[in-house]
């Protein structure tokens, strides 16, 4: 079983207080290839430009991610750059530039549109459901979303959110679509506009499940003691997360916690390191080892 993720990829300008990386391979469908590619095999869709680094497909390479969706078009990739404050957690955004992503089709290979599980990482919600359109009868189908698409394209998502079976945002993106500050009440909300499945992401502070039967289940976020750049913690989340789900047997409502616990391991490792510095030079073994430790932690 593989998993298909569509999303941004980018080049990545982070700032911190500490120090300042240009030019990292990022974007929400590559923090959550690779995630997901300790896992499953992984199937890209996304655009880069002329100028997109050698390296970075062979790095993809390396994570056996299959490229065939990954389209190269003439003018410049995604570039986006963000500043951190001080606490790490607060980030303001310096500078988008689309680049490609402004002509961006997303077209399905003929052998992605079998996909059992999909995800829809960080990109607009048209793309989102444009890929969607192209899939035959995929098995689970998850999206993520920004600020910026409640903000400029809501009819889209909302759209969007009635055609996937799970959904992922922060808790800030949360109480913005529904205009409710309690997160109980504001998951009851998401679940009308579609989703069964509700994960709301609150960074160092885990994350809340909830399923439209009622049920809840919280997941811890392993603690760091040093957080380098928590760019792409919430995509490699989720990625990790539909990796896991993509080659377990059993129901949906059994793994998804386990998932979800998989998700948040793969997350610390990439606040460990700049971008996917870090994350790229985990093995599986450091990840069941660490999921193991959070078990642990979390036990009574
Ligand atoms: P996260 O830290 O999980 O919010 O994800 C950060 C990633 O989102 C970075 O690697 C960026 O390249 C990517 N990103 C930032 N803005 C956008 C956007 N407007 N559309 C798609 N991806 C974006």
């Amino acid at each position: 079983m593989s998993v298909l993720i569509v999303g941004s990829t980018a080049l990545d300008s982070i700032k911190t207080p500490k120090a300042e990386n240009p030019r990292l391979l990022g974007g929400s469908a590559s923090h959550a290839a690779v995630a997901a590619s300790f896992f499953a095999p992984v199937k890209l869709v996304g655009v880069v430009g002329q100028d997109f680094p050698k390296r970075y497909i062979e790095l993809y390479r390396r994570h056996k991610v299959d490229l065939e969706g990954l389209q190269v078009l003439p003018g410049k990739t995604f570039h986006w750059s963000g500043e951190y404050e001080i606490n790490m957690n607060n980030r303001r955004t310096l500078a988008t530039e689309l680049g490609v992503f402004e002509t961006f089709n997303p077209r399905l290979p003929a052998a992605y549109q079998d996909s059992s599980f999909v995800l829809l990482a960080n990109i607009a919600p048209s793309l989102q459901s444009h890929v969607l359109t192209q899939m035959r009868r995929p098995k689970f189908v998850v999206a993520d979303t920004m600020d910026l698409w409640l903000n400029i394209a809501l009819p889209d998502l909302l759209k969007l959110l009635k055609r996937v079976d799970g959904f992922v945002l922060n808790d800030s993106e949360a109480r913005q679509l529904t205009k409710e500050d309690n997160l109980l009440t504001a998951l009851k909300k998401i679940h009308k506009l579609g989703p069964k499945y509700v994960i709301i992401k609150k960074g160092e502070h885990g994350a809340i499940l909830s399923t439209r039967n009622g049920g809840l289940f919280l997941s811890p976020a392993y603690p760091l003691h040093r957080v380098v750049d928590p760019t792409g913690a919430g995509d490699s989340f989720v990625g990790g997360m539909m990796g896991y789900l993509s080659t377990a047997k059993g129901s949906l409502d059994d793994n998804i916690r386990k998932g979800m616990i998989y998700g948040s391991v793969v997350a610390s490792f990439c606040c460990e390191g700049f971008g996917l510095k870090f994350t790229t030079r985990i093995t599986r073994r450091a990840i069941d080892d660490r999921f193991k430790e959070l078990d642990k932690l979390t036990r009574f």
